[in-house]
């Protein structure tokens, strides 16, 4: 047993012997003393990932003279699968005694067992090395306070957070979302940027190089951390050959948040829940017995009965993805959509004229005649919604309702939107 751990000892000697004469030869001049005592830091601590490590003023508590202030070397431990608080404190050499002392304390307000794998834990070291806090998050908002100095005290504070409006603009050499990242633009607003343009945007079709595009968007600041949190876009606008879309954010009267242009028209299009006129449901979406194989089957669609003929709408814009004898479906037809929809109609007795695999279609355009090929008992359409390649009822489908605003609500929208369009241009002119 001796052995091993002189072995041990005696590896990790010539290891960290050999890692400091390599760091030594790379790191002669600048960082050279930061890289020793990483290394150092890494043996005490068992290989805990030190994610970062940088000097931070914090101001004791109770204090009001900036004479009092301390200078803590902050290190921040990054939890790792297998890791316990205990197992944390060990390795940072706490004695048991104090180990237990800590974890009861904490215990009282908090159920450590809710810290998760990637979390991460400030310690607070001053001069000597003596770690004299230690700082986990709560939550999102909340930060516990482990305060080490001469007696164990615990304090839970809020996170502050400033909120801020911001404009960009820019032009697209490249696509949508690398171009924002370049002028700086957070992976979270462009996502959402890229969400609110799906309705109207096919991006692999429309963004040309030279589309312009400029928005506006609120982010909070968490002081204590520095991290911002991204929200609401208030403005976006895209111009491509010379067309504008335009959307403002807006909460409506029954309390959403939606987008409208200048018009008051909701520029999110629903996807059709009847893409034909004057049907009627003859056999609704969910378990049913077969009519044609008297087996009880799911039934994936809502057929609408309709006599032969009857024109068929596209469901929403997109692009036909499979026209055809499809089975049991007889004349079918697929349309990707977007935002991940796909909607699907089949028995027809023909095709329109010019649709085909490929073809680009708009809500309402024509697409096909209603008839009974297939497994079909007599003519009707057979309506399918696919969501991500799950199959929804069309009849409960939960899409923006394509409200157009009216009246008084209209009235305080274009006030609203004024607003937001005089504070984005001075924010990118000024
Ligand atoms: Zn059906």
């Amino acid at each position: 047993m001796f052995r091993i751990l002189r072995n041990l000892i005696l590896i990790s000697l010539i290891f960290s012997g050999y890692y400091l004469f390599i760091s030594e030869f790379f790191y002669l001049s600048e960082n050279k003393f930061l890289e020793i005592e990483i290394v150092k830091n890494e043996i005490v601590e068992n290989k805990k990932e030190i994610i970062q490590e940088k000097k931070e003023e914090v101001a004791l508590p109770n204090t009001k003279k900036s004479i009092d202030k301390v200078q803590y070397v902050v290190k921040k431990i990054k939890i790792l699968q297998g890791d316990t608080f205990v197992s944390i404190l060990e390795s940072l050499n706490f004695e048991q005694e104090n180990i237990y002392e800590i974890i009861s304390k904490i215990e009282n307000l908090y159920d450590l067992k809710k810290i998760k794998t990637g979390e991460i834990i400030s310690v607070f070291e001053n001069s000597f090395g003596e770690i004299k806090k230690i700082e986990f998050f709560k939550n999102s908002e909340t930060i516990i306070s482990v305060d080490l100095d001469k007696e164990i005290n615990l304090n839970i504070r809020e996170l502050t957070k400033d909120s801020f409006i911001e404009s960009k603009e820019y032009t697209i050499t490249e696509s949508l979302f690398s171009d924002g990242i370049k002028n700086g633009l957070s992976p979270d607003i462009l996502v959402k940027i890229i969400s609110l343009f799906s309705f109207d945007l096919d991006f692999q079709r429309d963004i040309r190089v030279d589309t312009v595009v400029s928005i506006s968007y609120e982010f909070d600041e968490i002081i204590e951390t520095g991290r911002l949190e991204y929200n609401d876009i208030k403005y976006a606008s895209i111009i491509i050959d010379g067309k504008q879309l335009e959307y403002f954010k807006f909460i409506t009267d029954d309390g959403y948040i939606d987008y409208f242009n200048r018009e008051g028209k909701n520029v999110k299009k629903s996807i059709l829940k009847t893409p034909l006129d004057g049907a009627r449901i003859s056999s609704n979406f969910g378990m049913r017995k077969h009519p044609i194989s008297g087996f009880n089957k799911m039934h994936k669609g809502v057929d609408f009965a309709a006599p032969t003929g009857t024109p068929i709408y596209a469901g929403g814009n997109g692009i036909v993805e499979y026209v055809g004898r499809n089975g049991g479906y007889g004349k079918y037809i697929r349309i990707r959509h977007n935002n991940g929809y796909k909607t699907a109609y089949a028995h027809l007795s023909n095709y329109k004229k010019g649709i085909s695999k490929g073809v680009r279609v708009n809500q309402g355009e024509v697409i096909g005649y209603v008839g009974s090929t297939g497994n079909s008992t007599g003519p009707h359409l057979h309506y399918e919604i696919i969501y991500q390649n799950k199959h929804i009822n069309p009849l409960k489908l939960k899409l923006p309702s394509g409200k157009i605003l009216e009246g008084k609500e209209l009235e305080s929208f274009k006030k609203e939107y004024k607003k937001i369009y005089a504070d984005h241009l001075s924010m990118l002119y000024e």
